[in-house]
């Protein structure tokens, strides 16, 4: 078994990282491959943080298992696959086991990974005594310090739930980490949210065949995306069976945790379901870390204000992650841990290495999918005023030709060009295979290709995703 530290082996370490996630361990590694002395200190005693624990990973098996009943209940009729007198059906309560003992497979792969480039790993809840020290306060109580030059904060954050004083009974609901804790699969499942998660996790719950409420406040979903997005996903959504609460807030919530719970908005609507699930947003884990004493600057969502080099307003002490509160997104933390370890350890061509936040690409696991890059069509006329082009093409792709009309998903495509030469400064596409299809062009964003080098590109054929190089 790989080795957890429970004391310093170092009187000074290069490095010292708080948070074991994507972030800490990107960072912490990077450090450790220039032969700096690295600690990092982690509160949970596994490695992997959100994502691999109560993030992408699990959810993106979950969404593989949806996607996958989808196929198999509305689909398979289409391509005269017969045989079965009975739809098979996911079971979750056999299938959570299998997810989490592959979850519990990465934790072990971190902590090799961490033996092998001598990354040592400090298990215990790390606060700042000063600029360069930080305490650890291990499970037992005892404390012990780490001395360093370099702290970096990288402890992510939380998900919110309203107080009961905000709206009473919301107690009685759960976030997505109660989601990677359910061991059955509810019957009936409320989602109050419009974001990511709210998005994400009603899609597999209704896919997976539970009822399934959407609580949103506004009309649409994903109402910080391209606004052609919002309008397909969100009519889609509710086609496929989601019980979409629009212009809604959950007033209160009443019943028994576990048992049957009723919620009702703040237009009087009232229905039950078995779970309530909050999406609301997500809020840093900074608290009672000796940040604000050292007057380390944060802002109101408790968010690590940095630079563009990662820097605090404190010398020697940085962020990387969700922590900095700009794109909360796994490899962004990944990237920008570990261009600040070459920064700060590499070698002379790196002394001004610092993560780009632009045209970052990312991708919402719907059904369908969505990806997106770059600026959205209202972001590139404020920017840009009339010299924006709009490129936009609606579709079914050829896989749905087979398939019955009400299973038939929508795909939209849509480029945003500017100025006389239209460069692409943004792509937002939905529809099958969107979330494979966007990490290349996400290249040619980031690389300021033209409208022109789209079209000068070969179409792939039969494939969505030449219906961008195709756009007239
Ligand atoms: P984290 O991974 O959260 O790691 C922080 C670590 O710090 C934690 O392990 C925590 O225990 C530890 N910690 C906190 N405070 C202390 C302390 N004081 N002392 C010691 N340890 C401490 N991103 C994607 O790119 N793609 C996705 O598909 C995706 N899906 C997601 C789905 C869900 C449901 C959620 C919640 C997030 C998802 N994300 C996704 C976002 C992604 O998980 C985060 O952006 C990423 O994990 C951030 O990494 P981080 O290192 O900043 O923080
Ligand atoms: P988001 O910020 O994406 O969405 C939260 C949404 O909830 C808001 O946009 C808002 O939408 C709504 N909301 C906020 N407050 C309230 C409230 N009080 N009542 C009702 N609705 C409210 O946060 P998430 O928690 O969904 O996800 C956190 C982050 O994690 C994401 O931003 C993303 O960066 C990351 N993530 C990435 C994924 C991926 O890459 N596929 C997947 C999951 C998470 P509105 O204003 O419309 O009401």
């Amino acid at each position: 078994m790989p080795p957890i530290f429970d004391k310093p082996t170092n009187d000074r370490y290069d490095l010292v990282l708080i948070g074991g996630g994507s972030g800490g361990s990107g960072c912490g590694r990077r450090a450790a491959s220039y032969g700096k002395k690295v600690a990092v200190v982690e509160m949970s005693g596994i490695l992997g943080g959100t994502c691999v624990n109560v993030g992408c990973v699990p959810k993106k098996i979950m969404w593989h298992a949806a996607d996958l009943q989808e196929k198999i209940t509305h689909h398979t009729q289409g391509y005269h696959i017969k045989g079965a007198d009975s739809i098979p059906k996911f079971d979750w309560a056999t299938f959570k086991p299998q997810r989490d003992a592959y979850i519990r497979k990465l934790n072990g792969i971190y902590a090799t990974n961490f033996e092998r480039e001598g990354v040592e790993h400090h298990h215990g809840f790390g606060r700042l005594t000063s600029a360069t020290t930080v305490e650890v306060t291990r499970p037992d109580g005892q404390k012990y310090t780490l001395n360093t030059d370099n702290i970096c904060i990288a402890t992510g954050g939380h998900p919110v739930i309203p107080s009961d004083e905000e709206i009473p009974g919301a107690s009685l609901g759960t976030d997505s980490d109660g989601f990677f804790a359910l061991e059955e699969q509810p019957k009936r499942v409320a989602v109050v949210g419009a974001g990511y998660i709210a998005v994400e996790l009603s899609g597999v719950f209704n896919a997976l065949g539970s009822e399934t409420h959407l609580v949103i406040r506004g009309e649409t979903v994903l109402r910080n995306f391209d606004p052609a997005i919002q309008d397909v996903l969100t009519p889609w959504m509710e086609k496929t069976g989601i019980k979409l609460h629009k212009s809604s807030k959950v007033a209160k919530v009443t019943g028994e945790k576990g048992k049957t719970l009723t919620v009702t908005t703040n237009k009087g609507e009232s229905f039950e379901v078995d779970a309530l699930v909050w999406a609301i947003g997500r809020k840093s884990l900074t608290a009672n870390m000796g940040l604000e004493e050292l007057g380390v600057k944060l802002n109101s969502n408790g968010d690590v204000i940095v630079d563009e080099y990662q820097n605090s307003n404190v010398k020697g002490i940085t962020a990387i992650g969700d922590v900095q509160g700009k794109s909360l997104l796994t490899p962004v933390a990944i990237a920008a841990g570990r261009r600040l370890s070459n920064r700060l350890f590499g070698p002379p061509e790196f002394k001004d290495d610092k993560l780009s936040y632009e045209d970052i690409p990312t991708v919402v696991f719907s059904h369908p999918t969505i990806g997106t890059v770059g600026l959205t069509e209202p972001q590139a006329r404020e920017k840009y005023g009339d010299t924006v082009k709009i490129y936009k093409t609606s579709f079914r792709s050829l896989y749905f030709s087979m398939i019955d009309e009400e299973h038939k998903e929508p795909s939209m495509f849509k480029v945003v060009c500017v100025g006389p030469e239209e460069r692409v400064v943004g792509i937002h596409i939905i529809g099958a295979g969107s979330d494979e299809m966007m990490q290349g062009f996400a290249v040619a964003v980031k690389m300021k290709a033209r409208k022109k080098d789209l079209d000068d590109t070969v179409a792939i054929h039969p494939t969505s995703a030449e219906e961008l190089v195709t756009l007239r």
